[in-house]
């Protein structure tokens, strides 16, 4: 009896802890995320341009990368969704000049150039769906620099593979779709596709949580961004504890005059222009912004993982939270 109570103890001890989690008790694999970074923003992949070789060799380094943790795809045709994307005019003079344009670009032909979404999937028990984000492109080579894009936002793409490797052994309540997209630098194109060509009715999705730069502040501040449009997410939020980094809520409301709307900055606003709840982490904007110096000896490694720590713990939260949460109250 005596045994058997102790056991009990144990067990509840044991219930208990699991309960209260802290994101110190997340496991993240550090190597995998900066690995992943690094490769990512490295110069082999010359900035990552919308359709370009670095480019492609980005889709491919992800869709390889989730399918060696055996992360499956979200589509029948394989993790890469391809999509065309046609420049006209003014834009494809910008990009792919022809000599002696005229005055309305009339003699300027079109341009279709493919590009091309990582998307994988975790299945959940339920059919609702969180779509977790982050852009693949950067801004490529320009007068010869590579803009490596280490924190824009190669963070947040390396991002994606240490949330999936946590979560993929932990049978979340959510369908968990991880969707590296492209193309966010020129208009979100990538997003957009994915979103009018979705793996599951869109009806499904529950959130997106967005990353887009999420690896260098030197106060190690994170921002939460779209509860003003969402105050409903942030109880999850409030809720989080034992993070060595300081999670901030604003950058959301039209009318404050201080911190700039983030609202239509990323990939975010393309769930939030359906009426899909969105989060939005990232950094405020820093020194090495779009610039050929945002590269990965430019980042705060240890502010980085604690970053995702934290995103992963949020994850896991609403993960919970929004089984009880049906779309209509949202
Ligand atoms: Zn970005």
């Amino acid at each position: 009896m005596k045994h058997y109570m102790f056991a009990m103890v144990c067990l509840l001890l044991v219930t208990a802890c699991k309960e209260n989690t802290s994101s110190l008790e997340i496991a993240v694999d550090e190597k995998l995320l900066l690995n992943a970074i690094k490769i990512i923003s490295s110069d082999d992949m010359e900035g990552r341009f919308f359709g370009t070789e670095g480019n492609y060799k980005t889709q491919a380094y992800l869709a390889q990368q989730f399918d060696s943790l055996g992360i499956e795809p979200a589509l029948t045709a394989g993790s890469i969704q391809k999509f065309p994307h046609t420049f006209s005019g003014k834009s494809r003079q910008r990009r792919y000049p022809i000599i002696n344009p005229a005055e309305d670009f009339s003699n300027v032909p079109d341009t279709t150039i493919i590009g091309g979404n990582v998307v994988t999937m975790i299945k959940g028990k339920l059919e609702k769906t969180i779509v977790i984000t982050a852009h693949l492109d950067h801004l490529g080579v320009k007068e010869g620099e590579i803009f490596n894009g280490a924190d824009d936002d190669a963070s947040g793409a390396a991002a994606l593979l240490a949330i999936a490797n946590y979560f993929k052994d932990k049978a979340p309540q959510h369908n968990l779709i991880f969707a590296a997209v492209d193309a966010e630098e020129i208009g979100s194109f990538g997003c957009t596709y994915l979103l009018e060509n979705f793996p599951i009715p869109i009806e499904n999705i529950v959130l997106n949580v967005n990353m887009d730069m999420i690896a260098h502040n030197d106060a190690s501040e994170l921002y939460a961004s779209g509860l003003y449009h969402y105050p409903q997410l942030q109880q999850p939020l409030d809720a989080l504890k034992g993070s060595k980094i300081k999670l901030v809520y604003g950058h959301d409301d039209p009318n404050d005059s201080k911190l700039d709307d983030w609202t239509f900055s990323s990939d975010h606003r393309v769930f939030h222009k359906q009426g899909i709840p969105f989060i939005y982490f990232g950094v405020e904007d820093h020194k090495d912004y779009h610039k050929a110096t945002d590269t990965f000896e430019n980042i705060n490694q240890a502010f980085y993982i604690e970053a995702v720590r934290l995103i992963i713990e949020a994850i896991e939260a609403y993960d919970s939270f929004l089984v009880s949460t049906s779309k209509d109250v949202l």
